[in-house]
């Protein structure tokens, strides 16, 4: 079974530097400190740099649509319930 989908990878190298406001023009950067290298390596932040006005910086590497809050939704509603299932049956065998 194919689970849905909740985020999509996006390519920060085709959207517009937040600093100048042009397009393309981003490219991946080489962490330069230990920390640099854990939230590359952790975080869904990747570090890239303008070849147009020189600005480095992270940005966010995964998009939110309309489809993946709809499933996180889904599976807000799916937790909840079964929250809700166990308390009642904890409620009914164990508590007494
Ligand atoms: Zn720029």
């Amino acid at each position: 079974m194919k689970s849905p989908k909740i985020v999509f990878r996006k390519n920060p190298e085709f959207t517009k530097c937040p600093s100048c406001g042009e397009f393309a023009t981003l490219r991946k950067s080489k962490a330069r400190t230990p920390w640099e290298q854990f939230v590359k390596k952790y975080t869904p932040f990747k570090y890239y740099r303008c070849k147009n006005c020189g600005w480095r910086g992270t940005i966010f590497t995964y998009k939110v649509t309309k489809t993946s809050i709809k499933n996180l939704a889904g599976y807000l509603f799916v937790a909840l319930l079964a929250a809700y299932i166990i308390r009642i049956i904890l409620k009914r065998f164990i508590i007494k």
